[in-house]
């Protein structure tokens, strides 16, 4: 697969862009997550022109829409950040971008929880950065994330199974905008939608059964929107169980009695939080290759991503 284009606060990779001349540097988005993806990076404030170092911002005002404006001398570059924001986001509507990670708690990139400064000189944590904001508004479909929430693994599993699975449906959609290929993307998510959602799987099926009556335009948007509003809902260990036991009905006649009891205790301690859903995987993944299920071969639930990245080892 070719590497996914992701846009990334600057900072992030190591760039000395920080108001103070610094950086932070998330290693794993660097080294590890970088050896998939291809990134964009995006540094809002010296971007559009602020120097390193200069002058720190903060966000004052309605939560809802703040002004941006430097911490000391109180200068207002809201107009200024906004216009450039508009001008960067047409230039980044032509890189495909399949997700963003954003830099917590920045002014300008911050996704959530950013301090916003009521006219008393109080901060509240409930604003988001005016670039991450324009981009979300402009990009409602695309993943997005912040460094710090991905240090959570379950988090972490689930935004770069995102970025995968949109990057799967934007390329099979870009090879031929045809119904053969939605389905056939329908048809081989059908387990990975199932662990998030089976509301929305169902949802899914029913559009992509009806395909025909769409204009083939109009349905490529719907199912696009209805995956990532699917695959946005964090898969839970209870959903997962439910998967594997819906797997498992795949090897009822070929298994013996001993195998089908190993394979749920494992299910079972995998439900119990004992080992990490990478246990039962591997044993499902096991069967499929031994019995040739053609069906479970195809699921790309059962590899969704590079082994290597180890994201199920900690779900
Ligand atoms: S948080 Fe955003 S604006 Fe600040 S240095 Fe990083 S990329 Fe630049």
């Amino acid at each position: 697969m070719e590497k996914i284009p992701i846009g990334i606060s600057s900072c992030l990779l190591g760039e000395n862009v920080r108001y103070n001349g610094g950086h932070a540097l998330d290693r794993f988005l660097r080294d590890t997550l970088g050896r998939y993806v291809l990134y964009t990076p995006v540094c809002p404030e010296v971007e559009c022109g602020f120097g390193i170092p200069r002058e720190s911002f903060r966000l004052v005002g309605d939560p809802g829409k703040p002004r941006l404006i430097t911490g000391k001398t109180g200068i207002d570059h809201t107009d200024r950040m906004e216009a450039w924001v508009e001008m960067r986001l047409r230039d980044l509507e032509k890189q495909k971008l399949c997700g963003f990670i954003f830099k917590s708690d920045s002014p300008s990139s911050g996704m959530e929880r950013v301090k916003v400064y009521d006219d008393n000189g109080v901060p509240r944590k409930i604003g988001v950065g005016i670039f991450a904001r324009i981009f979300m508004e402009h990009f409602p479909l695309v993943p997005v994330e912040e460094e710090g929430r991905l240090h959570d693994p379950i988090l972490r599993e689930n935004f770069i199974e995102r970025i995968f699975t949109y990057k799967r449906y934007r390329k099979g959609m870009e090879e031929k905008e045809s119904i053969k290929n939605l389905v056939a993307f329908h048809t081989a998510h059908k387990l990975l939608l199932m662990a998030h959602s089976p509301k929305y799987l169902q949802q899914m099926g029913n559009l992509t059964a009806h395909a025909k009556q769409f204009p083939p335009k109009e349905l490529i948007m719907q199912y696009e929107k209805l995956l990532m509003e699917a695959t946005a809902l964090k898969p839970s260990a209870a959903k997962h169980t439910n998967v594997l036991h819906h797997i498992m009905g795949y090897f009822k006649k070929v298994l013996s009695t001993d195998e089908k009891k190993e394979l749920l205790e494992v299910i079972d301690q995998y439900r119990g939080e004992l080992i990490p859903l990478i246990v039962p995987v591997t044993l499902m993944n096991h069967y499929v290759r031994k019995y040739d299920e053609a069906y479970l071969k195809e699921q790309v639930y059962l590899n969704p991503h590079p082994l290597e990245l180890q994201l199920r080892n900690h779900v």
